[in-house]
């Protein structure tokens, strides 16, 4: 069980222990958006009641910030609670979870993780409503704006804008419980340039919920933009010097654990244009 804490005017989000994920409502006349659904049918049933515990009126959508397991394999739940509302997500997060879902699964299926078997007990039901740059959500009596800024986190981010509310939800494009996640399938190249882009949306005043973590605000938001920005500079400079990608991590200063970064500079290199990248001196 999670509280939802209204973060403004008929925005509610609940941070969920497992993964420490926030689920976030928004409500308008027509009834409620529910932002991103948690990481199995059995989490979503928690999440499920604790929507029906605020009582803010029947649930019209569903949207996924981004296709990772953690924010889309609760779709299934909530849609067997409320009906087949639409799920709304990014071109390429629909394709990224039909791609990846049973990837996810087989990863559970080999581990003694204690939420091993309700993972495995998911069904996954993709997005059907998608679209490539944006889209706007008529909830009656407030529009909420879908916005693919693009690529950072995964190639299918998107931010949630609720205008008259001055509120974002960032989902993972931005992280407060930990530093953002640079995995697989991240952009780390091209993510500073899209929290640019999520930048101009926000105001001094702006709360922004992020995928993970406390509501922040503009401020920590350029921060862990310039913290991308280094990774990204640092992995462009170490590159254009002939710096092996093997020897990256250790020759550099990093924002944050090099342990963290492996895959993000192997990434960044695999990424840069050939133009960018010197061969390395013997
Ligand atoms: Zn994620």
């Amino acid at each position: 069980m999670a509280d939802f804490r209204e973060v403004a005017d008929r925005v509610w989000v609940a941070r969920y222990e497992w993964f420490d994920v926030n689920v976030t409502l928004v409500a308008g006349e027509r009834g409620v958006l529910v932002v991103d659904t948690h990481g199995s049918g059995a989490a979503a049933a928690e999440v499920v009641d604790d929507v029906r515990r605020l009582g803010a009126g029947p649930v019209v959508g569903i949207v996924n910030t981004h296709w990772h397991f953690d924010h889309t394999f609760g779709n299934a739940t909530v849609r067997g609670a409320f009906g087949a509302v639409p799920v709304t997500a990014h071109e390429e997060a629909a394709r990224e979870l039909a791609e990846g879902a049973e990837r996810i699964k087989q990863r559970y299926a080999d581990s003694d993780d204690p939420h091993r078997d309700d993972v495995l007990a998911t069904t996954i039901v993709l997005p059907d409503q998608t679209f490539s740059s944006a889209r706007v959500i008529d909830l009656g009596d407030r529009i909420v704006e879908l916005v693919h800024p693009g690529r950072g986190h995964t190639a299918g981010d998107l931010v949630v804008r609720v205008p008259d509310a001055d509120v974002v939800l960032a989902g993972d494009l931005v992280e407060e419980s930990a530093p953002p996640s640079l995995g697989e399938d991240s952009w780390p190249m091209e993510w500073p340039l899209s929290l640019d882009l999520v930048l101009t949306l926000l105001t001094p005043a702006t709360v922004v919920v992020p995928g993970h973590g406390a509501p922040v605000d503009r401020a920590f938001v350029e921060q862990q933009r310039d913290q991308l920005g280094t990774v990204a500079e640092t992995i462009r400079h170490l590159a254009g010097r002939g710096v092996p990608q093997a020897d990256a991590l250790d020759a550099a200063e990093w924002p944050w654990e090099k342990e963290r970064l492996e895959t993000a500079v192997r990434r960044g290199y695999e990424h840069l244009p050939p133009g960018q990248k010197r061969l390395p001196l013997v």
